[in-house]
């Protein structure tokens, strides 16, 4: 039997411990018998650059992370909109290998697709335009060479201004495009899809040119844990007790 794992939006940031020490708790235990954990994004509240690793926050999720990679667990990476700074050296801290999104995998036989969830949200055109952005190479580069408190300070002010945007915008705006759903698994032959960013978590049957395709979305981390179990007998989303601690 192959276990696969997966968890998005968790939001860890050091002033919301009671989460994080749920997620070390969900690392120690249910990650750890687990084949495989892949994370959809959004783990981090935000990322500045890697080389802010050594902020002992960071350097603790990491070395969970490492922990449980060196117990034979995989780990799988996909970046969010929150934290798709993270690059090669964090990656490389935590054990972790990065996938670009959409990324194919096969799933305990099941071709399944995966990715954030962001870019299905295609209605909020105003989002779309700013992730096009800074998604960009040259972007990127230049950001990360400005100096870290300098990021950090952009990064809060720019938290600010999307959360004022968010307030006026509809329900319907922030949930995912149905034709960009369909476009999706047309275009990757009718697969399954996880995906999270909505922090609305269910399972929807998609028909899609006459096939059937199963849309999981992850729930977020910031009332209560949960994650989605996928092995050969179909996926399942389970919440996580409270912490132990
Ligand atoms: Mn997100």
């Amino acid at each position: 039997m192959s276990v696969a794992l997966f968890v998005s939006d968790l939001h860890l940031c050091p002033t919301r411990p009671a989460i994080v020490r749920l997620f070390l708790d969900f690392l120690a235990d249910q990650a750890a018998t687990a084949d495989a954990l892949y994370i959809l994004g959004d783990m981090f509240d935000y990322w500045a650059g890697d080389d802010n690793l050594a902020e002992p926050f960071n350097t603790s999720i990491s070395n969970a992370l490492k922990a449980l990679a060196g117990r034979g667990t995989q780990l799988f990476f996909i970046r969010g909109n929150r934290d798709f700074l993270i690059g090669a050296d964090f990656a490389r801290a935590s054990g972790m290998t990065l996938l670009d999104e959409p990324y194919l995998a096969t799933i305990a036989d099941v071709p399944t697709l995966l990715l954030h969830g962001d870019i299905l949200c295609s209605d909020d055109t105003a989002y779309q335009e700013f992730r096009r952005e800074v998604r960009q190479t040259a972007w990127r580069a230049a950001f990360l060479g400005r100096p870290l408190p300098e990021r950090q300070a952009q990064i809060e002010a720019l938290r600010e201004r999307s959360e004022q945007a968010k307030r006026g915008k509809s329900d319907a705006l922030m949930d995912v495009n149905a034709g960009a759903v369909s476009d999706l698994l047309r275009t990757y032959g009718y697969p399954r899809l996880i995906h999270g960013h909505t922090h609305r978590p269910g399972q929807h049957q998609h028909r899609v040119d006459g096939y059937p395709c199963e849309r999981w979305v992850l729930g977020d981390w910031y009332e209560k844990g949960s994650y989605l179990i996928c092995d050969e007998r179909g996926c399942r989303a389970l919440p996580l007790p409270p912490s132990k601690a």
